[in-house]
């Protein structure tokens, strides 16, 4: 079978020129391995099955917001036009510094996005993305999240009634633990194997004190330190890992492709370069088998 078959078995014989927005790809964890789709107007791609395949995406030169849908030159808050950008919720500036959430003061820019999606119990947790990290997520973004990380083990530590306390767990905790991910190492793969559990107890021996004033602070039918959670790991459907991990846009590029060698958080990793696509969400596109 051609190379050419198998990808229009794979797209469901999609007509391979029909453009679509870019969006963070869907992920899903199937006995422990990442598995990838990505949305287009046609359905879904399923990405796995084309590692090992050559192909391009081209850009179509067009960008639109993921909110309105209106043309604009470039994305703010991670795909948004700026009007939207200073209107959602989601692309406020808490949304990144969750111990920021003022929802508590009635300036939520939509309460009711921030019900939904702030006011309900998040974890705390351990990862180890490029290293050892530490990280917050919705109850219900798990697996998601650490996928969307590219993290290969991870563990919650922490579950708390809201995004605000999540925060500011986080960032009592980060300045012991990284918060962020060094996406190169990252995507050069041979993670280091970290024992979360130790040091998941020595962060618990070390703050003790200080968690048990948050405790109070906050209601003990609020937080739960999580002293007996499961692992879980992930494998990532890499071929081969970069030597050198050189980044490609559209912002520069306007095609990108190569052969698929792998993907890992939500990076396509070409033998030619990477790409993150989440970044690229609402850059319009068409790919070329
Ligand atoms: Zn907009």
């Amino acid at each position: 079978m051609t190379l050419v078959d198998d990808l229009s078995t794979i797209l469901g014989h999609m007509d391979n020129l029909n453009s679509f927005n870019l969006d963070k790809m869907e992920v899903e964890l199937v006995n422990g391995k990442a598995v990838y789709r990505m949305r287009t107007n046609n359905g879904l791609i399923s990405m796995n099955e084309l590692i090992g395949c050559d192909f391009k995406i081209h850009f179509d030169k067009e960008i639109n917001c993921t909110n309105c849908g209106k043309k604009i030159p470039k994305t703010y808050s991670g795909g948004y036009c700026y009007p939207c950008s200073i209107k959602l919720a989601e692309a406020d500036m808490c949304i990144l510094k969750p111990e920021t959430c003022h929802f508590a003061n009635g300036t939520c820019r939509e309460p009711e996005w921030g019900l939904k999606n702030c006011m309900i119990p998040h974890y705390v947790y351990l990862a180890n993305s490029s290293g050892l990290k530490v990280g917050i997520t919705r109850t219900t973004q798990i697996p998601t999240r650490w996928i969307d990380q590219g993290a290969v083990a991870a563990i919650p530590i922490i579950k708390v009634g809201t995004r605000l306390q999540s925060g500011v767990f986080e960032k009592l905790l980060s300045s012991e633990v990284k918060d962020k991910t060094d996406w190169r190492k990252m995507l050069k793969g041979g993670n280091e194997e970290i024992d979360l559990i130790s040091r998941r107890d020595e962060l618990f021996e070390l703050f003790g004190d200080d968690l048990d004033d948050l405790e109070n602070k906050f209601g003990s039918d609020q937080i739960s330190i999580l002293e007996n959670e499961m692992i879980t790991a992930i494998e990532y459907p890499v071929l081969s890992y970069p030597e050198k991990v050189s980044s490609m846009t559209f912002d520069k590029l306007e095609v990108v492709g190569g052969k698929l060698q792998g993907i890992k958080g939500q990076y396509l990793i070409f033998d030619v370069g990477v790409i993150n696509i989440r970044s690229h969400t609402g850059y319009k596109v068409h790919l070329e088998l």
